[in-house]
């Protein structure tokens, strides 16, 4: 029987545990919505019940059980805390010391846990099972209500000193630009995120709506305002693409999240752009695939598991 790892992913809209085993194959999980409350023990307490939940399906090993935790950042890795910004109750919230005080009283052995930002946990994910099984370095990216990512760079996660390295939404594209709520200015987010390219089509009269599906919809069937904007936003993330691959020396990246479900519309001004800003030698001709995996940001919480050390 090979090893299961526990993998949790932490989200504003929901939590997801699962035993997933050295294939990637889920044994079990279970999936409980993130409760709006500000009381973090109130947040805690279904997310707890669900790792004791999934834990009664685990094939009895003597070897410590390993879990990764993948949450919505920002995190602290060395600190083993979360704030994430969709759950106000979480701020510093020591997520690794009370998932092992939750799993402690059910296991012979105390449990390892790992803890990494949901960027980085996608980028695991897909280099694990996914668009980048075939790469030894990639940077996943996740283009949706916000711009995240993650760096695999030979084989293993590059974290950085706190576990929020390849930020790539806070990128600065233009440092005349206006201020970002990071503080900074001209950040990739504020031209490239799903609800940033909703906000410029408004100013420019699109009547469309609500949200970023329906604008890359009316863009796919050639509505001239929805296209323009999203060139904007693609030549945002185009500049912030090449920035980190000129960094890293990277070339693949792997996209994934909801708006670049939208296919070509997303992917054809995206490379078009790229050519425009990738321009040394070692990163001309990136390559930027769509992800594959549904749950790319779970697997790799186990992924991240399997990487941890007695
Ligand atoms: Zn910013």
């Amino acid at each position: 029987m090979s090893e299961q790892v526990l993998a949790i992913d932490i989200g504003g809209t929901k939590i997801a545990v699962a035993l997933v085993d050295d294939a990637g194959t889920i044994t079990a999980e279970v999936v409980r919505p993130t409760v709006p409350s500000l009381d973090p023990d109130e947040v805690f307490a279904p997310a707890a019940a669900a790792v004791l939940e999934v834990l009664t399906a685990r094939t009895p090993s003597a070897r410590p059980l390993r879990v990764g935790i993948g949450s919505a950042g920002p995190v602290d890795g060395p600190a083993g805390t979360i704030s994430p910004v969709n759950i106000p109750a979480w701020r510093g919230f020591p997520i690794v010391r009370r998932v092992a005080e939750t799993l402690a009283p059910a296991l012979a052995v105390p449990p390892l846990v790992g803890l990494a930002g949901d960027g980085h946990c996608f980028a695991l994910g897909e280099h694990w099972l996914g668009a980048g099984r075939d790469l030894d370095s990639m940077v996943g990216l996740v283009l949706s209500t916000g711009v995240g990512g993650g760096a695999v760079l030979d084989n293993r996660l590059f974290a950085g000193t706190t576990g929020n390295a390849v930020h790539l939404g806070h990128i600065s594209v233009n440092a005349w630009g206006p201020r970002c709520v990071c503080g900074g200015h001209g950040c990739v987010e504020m031209y490239a995120r799903g609800p940033a390219l909703v906000a410029a089509a408004r100013q420019r009269g699109w009547r469309g709506g609500p949200d970023a599906r329906a604008l890359t919809a009316d863009a796919r069937a050639g509505d001239s305002t929805a296209l323009e904007v999203i060139d904007v936003g693609m030549r945002a993330l185009a500049a912030g693409i090449a920035t980190t691959a000129t960094e890293l020396d990277v070339r693949a990246f792997v996209l994934g999240g909801g708006v670049s479900r939208a296919g070509e519309v997303i992917f054809g001004p995206l490379r078009r752009h790229l050519r425009d800003f990738a321009v040394l030698d070692y990163v001309r001709d990136l390559e930027v695939r769509p992800a594959v995996l549904e749950n790319a940001g779970l697997l790799g919480a186990a992924a991240l598991a399997f990487t941890l050390q007695v």
